[in-house]
């Protein structure tokens, strides 16, 4: 992001336009709605401006601007349609410390004016840096369209009770008020009776509200998936927008945070393998501590909650403090893993079961049934298990595996900076090595990549067995 958008305050500040032009009737347009002080310097006034200026919405002098014109001036607007005389205005905006735009130059302007929906004091400012016009012109379309014209005098009348509303709670009660309001309330008074009507339901939503018993915090167990925002679920995207409290783990992406709301409390609880973490006990107290204030809190963990993702407890804190929760799954790693390199986890003819396991348990590299995943067609997924493989690796040639056994590693699965390595249980180790494989990375036992799986040995369909054969 090149230009940052801020609304500046006009008000009482003097803003100066050089050339009394077609061009700057387009932008006068827009400066007129603000509470600044307009001159104009032009000869030959469009009849425009001649006719604002006679009307006394602003100074028109009827010659160039010179040096000193712009004293004090918040913005300099060059709207000469003249390239030398536009830079010459520039510099006399500049030595005077404004701010300047030359129109349709984005290059040699400090600011950009950009495409607006005005329902003052709700104002929607688009701006494109000049990429897309087209796209400013049809954004603005579509707000104008969606946006009622009584949203100004709403907003208006809002801003008003501002004092009263706050003897709500800070928060959730605070934001159902004002959303009640805009939403429902607000609207149907405005057009049943008129604006005092609509004070008058500002002041019983009010009563209404104060009366009400505050409402039960509540904690949601979210899957976000591997990590691609679009992998959410509805439910997940939903809920997090509604929450009042976001507590995430480490590997929970920024794209997802992006969506939680900006009055959100955003907490990070990431536990790094071997770094520095969060205690699980003082997660699970974080948690209770805000649901019980009223908080409704989303608990983001990566991936799916249920999985690796020591959920147990999470809901055994919740439990113990009488909170209410509720689980919402999430696509695991090793489904987006197995998206990325076009497999199924099970497929006729060759595994029956599939299996999750960890690389890391409590007591260091985790032990399983070796033997039965030395079997010719095992098929797994390992998560945590980039520092394992060498463990792996040995414990499975150990009960006869072949070396040959296709092993592939997927990190940052959905993710930009994605990296796949195919290679067998004998090449594991070198290959995680060579490539740089850090994790966070599925290692998937048994399964190649589908390009592999096409040049290497093609699907021979005569040995899939039917339904029948099942
Ligand atoms: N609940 C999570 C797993 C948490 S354990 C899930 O369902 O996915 C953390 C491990 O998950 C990591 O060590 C890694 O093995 C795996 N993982 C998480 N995100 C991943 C990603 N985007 N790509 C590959 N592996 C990932």
């Amino acid at each position: 992001m090149r230009h940052f958008p801020i609304f500046r305050d006009l008000r009482g500040r003097r803003v100066v336009v050089s050339g009394a032009t077609e061009t700057a009737v387009a932008k006068l347009r827009l400066i007129l709605k603000t509470e600044a002080t307009v001159t104009v310097y032009g000869k030959d006034p469009h009849p425009q401006i001649a006719r604002w200026s006679s009307e006394g919405k602003l100074h028109l002098i009827d010659r160039p601007i010179d040096r000193g014109d712009a004293i004090c001036a918040a913005l300099v607007y060059g709207a000469n349609e003249d390239a030398a005389e536009d830079a010459r205005a520039a510099q006399i905006g500049r030595d005077a410390g404004a701010l300047v735009n030359i129109v349709d130059n984005l290059g040699d302007s400090d600011f950009i004016t950009p495409a607006i929906v005005d329902r003052d004091p709700v104002t929607v400012a688009i701006g494109t840096e000049g990429a897309a016009p087209v796209l400013a012109r049809r954004i603005k379309a579509e707000n104008e369209e969606r946006l009622s014209p009584d949203l100004g005098v709403l907003a208006r009348i809002g801003q008003s009770f501002r004092g009263e509303a706050e003897s709500l709670p800070h928060g959730r009660p605070r934001r159902r008020f004002w959303a009640r309001f805009y939403d429902e309330i607000g609207p149907r008074a405005l057009t049943e009776g008129g604006e005092d009507a609509v004070r008058a339901a500002l002041a019983t939503l009010l009563a209404e509200m104060l009366n009400e018993q505050t409402e039960a915090g509540r904690v949601a167990l979210i899957g976000a998936g591997p990590g691609d925002p679009e992998l959410l679920t509805l439910k997940a995207r939903r809920l997090l927008h509604e929450a009042d409290v976001v507590i995430y783990d480490r590997l929970v992406s920024p794209e997802i945070l992006e969506l939680a709301r900006r009055e959100a409390i955003v907490i990070e609880v990431g536990k790094i393998p071997n770094g520095p973490s969060w205690k699980q006990a003082d997660i699970n107290a974080l948690m209770v501590e805000h649901a019980a204030t009223g908080a409704h809190v989303a608990r983001l963990k990566s991936g799916d909650p249920a999985v690796f993702g020591r959920l147990d407890e999470e809901m055994d804190a919740l439990d113990g403090a009488g909170i209410a929760f509720e689980i919402i799954p999430g696509i695991t790693a090793a489904a987006a893993a197995a998206a990325s390199i076009k497999v199924s986890w099970t497929r006729r003819g060759r595994n029956k079961s599939f299996r999750l396991m960890t690389g890391h348990d409590v007591d260091g590299f985790a032990e399983h049934d070796w033997r039965g995943l030395a079997q010719p067609g095992a098929a797994a997924a390992i998560y945590m298990g980039v520092r394992a493989a060498r463990f792996v690796q040995g414990r499975l040639m150990i009960h006869g595996a072949d070396p040959d056994t296709p092993v592939t590693a997927i990190e940052n699965a959905s993710r930009g900076d994605q990296k796949i390595v195919a290679t067998t249980l004998a090449g594991l180790p070198d290959a995680l090595a060579s490539a740089g494989i850090t994790g966070p990375a599925i290692l998937f036992l048994g399964l190649a990549p589908r390009e592999a799986l096409d040049a290497a040995d093609s699907i021979d369909t005569t040995h899939i067995p039917t339904a029948e054969a099942l």
